[in-house]
């Protein structure tokens, strides 16, 4: 049980939020970020706001306090701890930051599980002030990717994500995610991986008037109890398909991975 790489995206996915506006709303900072985000590209304008927390008095402990009052549902925690016992590798591909991803997972006890979390990178200044900066330099160099933000094309990182695996020797991947920025990775997906859009948002409406250009097969979701469920039967038969070497995308295994899960539920009790 070790060929599979889940990908998940995180705001609205892993947590029911959106982390970086939970922030901007909890320091009351709602107007200020919706004046500017017409004219700021997202990632600038978060920048921003870390800077107008630091002139109020507000120290990187408060912001992370905040972080930790983010609740994360039990069935992704749940999800989380078993597919990671099914060998699964998790990864995290997101448009928020570290430091709010990072604080998130530990406050839950889930960072340990995730072997790579590629997201927009944080220093502190020498001023104690947070700043955020882009995963992409476009200042430097432009991804030249028209489906994604100047700062990050998932896309390009999904594709470095599935050449490091099949190095390790993991062939598929499962993409879960909810927003514009994951249209780009999902048309990357090939026949034999697994797409989990999020039904009714961003990017399960871009799927449904694009659907010709998706390769691999979506598999909605809507709350966190389903994605655990959609989740955990797509790797029992993404592995079990893999034995007779054929995708996801081919003939559904009717069986129960029951089994499957109780062996991983006693493996981590
Ligand atoms: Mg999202
Ligand atoms: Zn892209």
């Amino acid at each position: 049980m070790a060929g599979v790489v889940v990908v998940f995206d995180f705001d609205f996915t892993l947590i029911d939020y959106d982390s970086e506006n939970w922030v901007v709303d909890t320091f009351g900072l709602t107007d200020l970020f919706e004046r500017f985000l017409p004219t700021m590209p997202w990632n600038s304008l978060m920048d921003k706001i870390m800077k107008e927390l630091h002139s109020k008095g507000l120290s990187i402990e408060d912001i992370e306090g905040c972080l930790r009052t983010i609740p994360l549902d039990s069935h992704i925690a749940s999800a989380i701890k078993i597919a990671h016992a099914l060998g699964c590798e998790l990864r995290i591909v997101s448009d928020a930051n570290k430091l709010f991803i990072e604080t998130i997972l530990v406050k839950h006890e889930l960072l340990e599980y995730f072997s790579e979390i590629n997201t927009n990178p944080c220093y502190v200044d020498e001023e104690g002030r947070l700043r955020i900066s882009p995963y992409h330099d476009h200042i430097m160099s432009v991804h030249g990717c028209n489906l994604c933000p100047p700062n990050m094309c998932k896309g390009m990182i999904l594709d470095r994500i599935r050449a490091s695996a099949a190095i390790a020797g993991k062939k598929q991947l499962i993409y879960v995610g909810d927003g514009k920025g994951d249209y780009c990775p999902s048309l990357r997906l090939t026949e034999g991986d697994c797409l989990m859009p999020r039904k009714d948002f961003p990017l399960s409406k871009l799927l449904y008037t694009n659907s010709d250009l998706l390769k691999a097969q979506p598999h909605h979701w809507s709350s966190s109890e389903e994605l655990k469920e959609v989740l955990l039967r797509l790797i029992t038969q993404v592995e079990a398909n893999s034995l007779s070497l054929v995708g996801c995308n081919h003939k559904e295994i009717q069986e129960s991975p029951q089994e499957v899960l109780s062996f991983a539920l006693g493996m981590h009790n």
